[in-house]
């Protein structure tokens, strides 16, 4: 068995070779590095490595683009082309689906529904609220006497330099290729390099759409000493917006402090997951079923901490045992799939390494920590079983260090104090969900939790126009609705005495 379904196949744009966008042509580079399936193994095409030189090209590019006119459009002709580009995205749906269905082996419902629903929302989502955004105004009386108007405007920031991670590929790309060009910026953006393709798909509905020359760029490539670092080392980038590890969030905010660049960054996470025994239990189980093992745990609000009010502790467990073991692991185009591979087989010797260790650190395993055998071509591929472990101390660096697969620890808590103590004991802060029908509880243990985002009997639904981000090493700034607006812009106080 080999998976790669003939729409994904057309839309590796020039047949197995993913080219760079630069200044509104494909262009390809002399290096090359080939892109796996996780599902099996086999090679889906090579990809085009970007140079120095390319990358430079890139920049200069949407530099000369941004001052030929982009930065003078006006908020509604951008939002014009956001819808466009969201047309375009919609017109080619399934050809987006295959890509990102062959790039990650995740199942076709969940791009569907999810990752290409959300790529053309978040273009919709900016264009209107650039349509509708407004500014701040004052009327003040100074000290000396005069009166005086202030207002606020945007400008845009120049070039943004955008730098994505593979887990959520467009979906995460687009959050901040729609809000960048909405603001009037031009972009150089940069998928992972385990998901070139539907990014490049993009670039082909820009180019399709007739998109100004340079507004938007795509480079391929690796991070370190490659086209990521040449990106955030280059002169003319005014902003980096950066989503993937802690540690290369760290390693670019050393490498762009010499310029003093804007920078947003959404990062890692250890989220925890607080089931109080007054919770509804199916609908708990359900959840934490979902926040730990949707897209097999690689969403960085995924829950790998779980804590449950100890008088449901040891039913809970089983429950969530049952479901865990009624996932049907495989391949995409089978319909009853519903946990897909790893992103790698070098992702999933990490993971396989916090499977060893939770056992050396004395966990019990109550479900997993093995690799599924099929005995056909899917034996090739990145898969793990769906883990559950109980029995590991708070500080276990199973408990404590982000692993970022379909895992989870479940512990009993005995207070509320407790409970939203040992959820604060962690170096991360993106997110966290708390499971009661409490109504003053949810809202109280939300207020003290710190992450950038709590769910009260929910977990990964929100409205885009609400601030996403994370605190410690979860991340800097927030996106998301005026938010977004506001990194992607520079304010200017227009101060004027009228008497
Ligand atoms: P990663 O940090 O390894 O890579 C992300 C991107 O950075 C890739 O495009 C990579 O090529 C590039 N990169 C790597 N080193 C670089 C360098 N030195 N300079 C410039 N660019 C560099 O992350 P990943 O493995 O792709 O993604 C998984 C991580 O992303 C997890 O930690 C996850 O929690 C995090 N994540 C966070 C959010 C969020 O919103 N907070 C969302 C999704 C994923």
């Amino acid at each position: 068995m080999t998976f790669t379904p003939a729409a994904a196949q057309r839309a590796q744009s020039s047949g197995a070779l993913l080219r760079h966008y630069v200044n509104g042509e494909f262009v390809a580079t002399a290096t090359t590095f080939p892109n796996f399936s996780p599902v099996d193994g086999h090679e889906l095409a090579q990809v085009c490595e970007a140079d120095a030189a390319t990358v430079d090209a890139a920049v200069r590019a949407a530099a000369a683009a941004q001052r030929a006119g982009w930065r003078n459009t006006t908020p509604a002709q951008r939002a014009d082309w956001l819808h466009k580009i969201a047309d375009g995205i919609e017109a080619r749906f399934d050809d987006f689906v295959a890509a990102e269905v062959a790039d990650t082996g995740r199942p076709l419902e969940q791009a569907r529904k999810l990752d290409i629903a959300r790529g053309i929302a978040n273009f919709r989502t900016f264009a209107d609220l650039i349509r509708t955004a407004n500014s701040e105004f004052f009327e003040t009386h100074a000290a000396d006497g005069s009166e005086l108007i202030n207002y606020v405007t945007r400008k845009p920031l120049g070039v943004v330099g955008i730098i994505s991670p593979w887990n959520l590929p467009l979906l995460l790309f687009t959050w901040k290729v729609a809000p960048a060009l909405a603001m009037g910026n031009c972009v150089v953006a940069k998928p992972s390099e385990e998901t070139p393709t539907s990014a490049t798909l993009l670039a082909e509905v820009m180019h399709d759409i007739g998109l100004p020359r340079g507004v938007f760029n795509l480079i391929h490539g690796h991070g370190p000493n490659a086209a990521g670092e040449f990106l955030t080392r280059h002169p003319e980038i005014s902003a980096i917006t950066f989503t993937g590890e802690s540690r290369t969030g760290s390693t670019i905010m050393k490498t762009v402090a010499d310029g003093v660049k804007e920078i947003s960054f959404e990062l890692g996470g250890k989220n925890a997951a607080v089931v109080f025994a007054d919770a509804d239990f199916d609908e708990a189980v359900a959840g934490v079923l979902k926040s730990s093992f949707t897209n097999a745990g690689q969403v960085c609000l995924c829950s790998e901490r779980v804590y449950v009010e100890r008088p449901i502790f040891e039913r809970f467990v089983a429950a969530l045992k049952e479901k865990t073991e009624a996932l049907r692991i495989g391949a995409p185009d089978d319909p009853s799939t519903t946990m897909g591979p790893l992103i790698s087989r070098g992702h999933r010797e990490k993971v396989l390494s916090y499977f060893r260790l939770a056992v050396e650190e004395g966990a019990t395993v109550v479900t997993g920590g093995t690799v599924p055998q099929f005995g056909d071509a899917r034996d090739q591929g990145a898969f793990v079983m769906p883990t559950i472990w109980t029995g590991l101390a708070d500080n276990a660096r199973c408990v404590k260090e982000e692993i970022f697969g379909p895992v989870c620890h479940v512990a009993p808590f005995d207070s509320e104090d407790e409970v939203i103590g040992r959820v604060n004991d962690s170096a991360y802060g993106l997110a966290a969900s708390v499971w009661t029908t409490h109504l003053a509880r949810g809202h109280r243990v939300a207020r003290q939790i710190e992450t950038g985002i709590v769910w009260v009997n929910a977990w990964f639904v929100r409205d885009l126009r609400t601030p996403f981000g994370g605190t410690k090493l979860s991340g800097i700034g927030r996106e998301g609705g005026r938010h977004s607006l506001d990194f992607y812009s520079e304010l200017t106080n227009v101060c004027v005495r009228i008497a």
